[in-house]
């Protein structure tokens, strides 16, 4: 472990969080619940560091009076005994239980849709997500998946262990098994694949083997000391969170993939641990347990809740109440926005478990706590993507402009965070969590994954100027060897993108809900029909979101069914057209739906054209210093400007965003091209190094280094095609149709000039002459390559120095010569090959103080560097 990565980590945190007080309902210093510190923490050499941090463990008890009113009442004689815990009792005694006729209170709640019903169109930006983590799921081998929880058993255990944060030494061991029976439950259910039922299956069967040779009830791949320095308020790493993953796994397993053995095991689970907090309160104190929370338990009331709901069970429901962090609700209960230095993904869970203690019993004070919550995350403490957190931790309110770092948005918060809105938006069908939903998953959670790359992933999401997701702290991981917590909640993430298109409602007149235009299939079973939802490709240059729904059905007498369609926020009415069967249908105003009832008949199609436009949304600080800090979205897509740093938009005083960016027209791609050289077994490509042209090594795709080796090449006869296929080029002689600028790629409006004979190139910030090259068929007499002679210095041409024996970061050079050898013929012959960086269909050109900036969704971005917001001055 490199220590000035710590130190500059722990500069970072400290420079947020280096006040002296800290937060009472959580560990303190608040650096010890971040997931990274804890793994650096296990891996230092630094025994001073090591024991200096653990000696902060859990100094601050909880400060319990805030929310007494919550505790069961029963357990505040300290003195009863043993034999008289009774779980009935508490459960009869607590808060919103009994009173509280839960059928009526949920009738009025959108049902979430069966992931089994659902299938993403394979070729859609969401298809081929999903079909990336799918071929990750089926890359994972189970004998080194479950590695861990076989040794911990004394089983015999075949094969390797995993790396990372799976590592047989990590204590945090086991919880990616928990997401990966969730994830792969979720992904069979979306696709029924037969090879990912068998891997999940045998997962199980192999945890349930363990379980069984315990005996206990006890399933884990760490020893059941780790709970008893939880109880004891030792150091140890959140092994309740990993708990919670397992038992949501297999209750995954149960619910999407009909498990029976699977909810057996979580029942057998939640007696194990039923026990041991029933110990810890007769033993110790309810104080000593609510003390304990301080450590991360993940969702453990979230996932007993969702398990009383099957099961019935008093017992769960009172253990899923003894998780529901009182102090930590308390303050949201009285509307307090006191998240700053509280790590974020320790109570993100705790506040959807609430959100299911609402579900159960009604008690409404628990969805106002859901409501409230995300009330200020998303006007405080979120970014343009919708994530939240810096350095895993939240920040203060409106104060975010000096949290822009590489350590933002931990990804786990962002796939908690869609749990929050999404039991909102199924309680109150509000607009705006629909719209979180759809800005969160497209630029939050569809930016994690790598390109098509399976098992590729970040931790954070940056949003600093210049940064780039492959240099955060953690970077990109790797297959087998992170596995961190955002691995666990990404391949969840990606299992089940459709699980929030369609909502239904159930009753007389089956009623559904589109929230997002996702090009996907929906089986609807209780209005009998199939929906096809097909959404066109957008670009930048047309833009409107374009769909089509088509009803169809074998029936030939359907019942009257409602379709309520989805107005976005960010749409207008003007241009704005929905059609039923080519007729018109009056539109609501966005933030609305539109509400069509019909008896579908096959066939029937609907179609809805939604302009998108260009926005800037201010960065969430409310100091007046930042108010030029802005990001620039289109339509939900937020866009991210290519650029090492520079930030600074010059808009000149212009009311109108389209005076200051314009879209990328389609005829742009075509003019891309990189020129290529090869000699001795290198290839070489002509690429923009810091301003001045070199030959560089052939860049990996979706780095700057392929940014850097695009231009675009712009003739100056614009009746001449554009394209540099050879065919073009027969020309030999330079003349005026063949001049040519060349455009860096990521500079628009910059070219590539001469500075005279035998001296480099260099990229300059106007055309002149020096920029002018007339392109011309190859001196080296071969068909498919170019020469590029200078318009000013006839005679003399670009070099990139092949033959001369240069290697990658020579400089490319203006060469004139008279005798024209069979070197010089090879140096200035390059072969246009077509650009490797290409416009996303959604680019723009924002015109910058000192460079311009192409825009594109941050979504597609790998290892480029960019920037989300911009310095926006007149
Ligand atoms: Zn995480």
């Amino acid at each position: 472990m490199e220590l000035r990565w710590i130190f500059s980590f722990f500069l970072l945190a400290s420079s947020l969080y280096g006040h002296v007080s800290g937060k009472e309902c959580t560990n303190i210093p608040t650096q010890l619940s971040s997931h990274t510190v804890r793994a650096q923490l296990m891996s230092t050499t630094n025994q001073t560091w090591k024991a200096q941090m653990l000696s902060y463990y859990h100094l601050n008890p909880t400060d319990e009076s805030a929310w007494m009113d919550l505790r069961p009442r029963n357990l505040r004689n300290k003195e009863a005994p043993m034999e008289e815990f009774d779980w009935l009792m508490l459960y009869r005694s607590m808060k919103g239980f009994g009173g509280v006729n839960m059928r009526q209170q949920g009738r009025n709640f959108l049902d979430e849709v069966s992931l089994h019903d659902v299938r993403l169109d394979p070729d859609s930006m969401y298809g081929r997500a999903k079909q990336t983590n799918l071929e990750y799921l089926l890359l994972l081998d189970v004998d080194r998946l479950v590695w861990n929880f076989r040794h911990q058993a004394g089983l015999p255990a075949p094969g390797e262990p995993y790396g990372g944060w799976e590592g047989p030494n990590v204590e945090l061991r086991g919880h990616f098994v928990g997401h990966y029976m969730s994830a792969s439950a979720q992904m069979w259910a979306s696709s029924h694949n037969q090879t990912l039922y068998e891997k999940m299956s045998s997962v199980v069967d192999a945890l349930c083997d363990c379980q069984k040779k315990v005996g206990t009830g006890y399933l884990s791949a760490f020893p059941s000391e780790f709970f008893d320095r939880f109880e004891a308020i030792k150091s140890v790493w959140a092994p309740y969170y990993t708990i919670h993953k397992i038992m949501a796994g297999l209750l995954d397993q149960y619910i999407l993939a009909s498990n029976v053995k699977a909810l057996q095991m979580v029942v057998g689970m939640a007696d194990y641990f039923g026990n041991r907090v029933k110990n810890v309160i007769l033993k110790y104190s309810i104080e000593r347990h609510w003390t304990s929370l301080n450590e991360e338990t993940g969702g453990m009331n979230d996932v007993l809740y969702r398990l009383y709901r099957i099961t019935n069970d008093p017992k769960h429901v009172v253990l899923a109440h003894l998780f529901d962090k009182p102090c930590f609700l308390g303050l949201l209960a009285v509307q307090a926005d006191s998240l700053s230095g509280f790590h974020s993904n320790t109570h993100i869970p705790v506040v959807i478990g609430a959100q299911m203690r609402y579900e159960i019993t009604g008690d409404p004070l628990y969805k106002e706590i859901g409501a409230f919550f995300m009330d200020i995350v998303n006007s405080s403490h979120s970014y343009a993507t919708g994530g939240t957190s810096v350095s895993e931790f939240w920040s203060d309110p409106k104060r975010l402009a000096d949290t822009l770092s590489t350590e933002n948005e931990e990804s786990c918060t962002t796939y908690n965070m869609l749990k929050v809105s999404r039991n909102l938006f199924r309680w109150t069908k509000e607009m705006a969590y629909a719209d979180y939903y759809e800005r969160t998953l497209m630029n939050g959670v569809l930016s994690i994954q790598r390109g098509r790359e399976p098992g590729v992933m970040i931790y954070m999401l940056p949003q600093g100027p210049g940064q780039s997701k492959a240099r955060s702290y953690h970077g990109w991981g790797t297959k087998f060897d992170s596995f961190w917590c955002c691995y666990g909640t990404g391949i969840e993430s990606f299992s089940k993108l459709g699980d929030s298109i369609y909502f239904e409602e159930k009753g007389t007149t089956p009623s559904l809900y589109i929230i997002q235009y996702i090009s996907s299939s929906f089986n609807w079973r209780s209005a009998g029909v199939v929906l096809s939802q097909k959404t066109k490709s957008v670009y930048s240059f047309d833009p409107y979101l374009q769909i089509s729904i088509r009803i169809l059905t074998n029936q030939s007498t359907s019942q009257s069914s409602t379709v309520n369609l989805r107005m976005p926020s960010w749409t207008s009415l003007d241009g704005a057209n929905v059609t039923l069967n080519d007729q018109n249908l009056p539109l609501p105003s966005p933030g609305n739906f539109l509400c069509v009832a019909r008896n579908w008949t096959s066939n029937d199609n609907l179609t809805l054209a939604l302009p998108l436009k260009l926005r800037t949304e201010p960065i969430k600080d409310d100091r007046p210093e930042y108010g030029s800090l802005q990001a620039v979205l289109f339509g939900p897509y937020l866009l991210a400007g290519l650029t090492s740093g520079e930030w600074d938009i010059k808009t000149g005083n212009s009311s109108s965003i389209s005076d200051w960016i314009t879209a990328v027209p389609a005829s742009y791609n075509g003019q891309l091209v990189s020129l290529v050289q090869e000699a001795n077994g290198k290839i070489l490509v002509f690429s923009n190094s810091n301003g001045s042209i070199t030959m560089e090594e052939w860049p990996a795709e979706g780095t700057n280094s392929a940014v850097h080796a695009t231009f675009r090449v712009i003739f100056q006869d614009s009746n001449r095609p554009h394209s540099l296929a050879t065919k073009k080029m027969k020309t030999k002689t330079a003349t005026a149709q063949n001049d040519a600028i060349l455009e860096p790629f990521d500079l628009p409006g910059m070219v590539v000039a001469h500075q005279g004979p035998s001296n480099g190139l260099a990229v300059s910030t106007a055309a002149t002459a020096d920029s002018m090259f007339s392109v011309v068929q190859g001196l080296d007499g071969r068909q498919d390559t170019v020469s590029l002679e200078s318009s000013s210095q006839r005679g003399c041409f670009v070099s990139g120095g092949v033959d001369y024996s240069y290697s990658a970061g020579a400089k490319v050079r203006l060469i004139c010569s008279s005798n024209s050898d069979v070197a010089f013929r090879r140096a200035v012959s390059f072969t246009p090959v077509s650009g490797l960086k290409q416009y996303n269909p959604i680019s723009f050109v924002a015109k910058g103080a000192k460079q311009n900036f192409v825009l594109e969704p941050l979504l597609s971005l790998r290892d480029e560097t960019y920037t989300v917001y911009f310095n926006v001055g007149a």
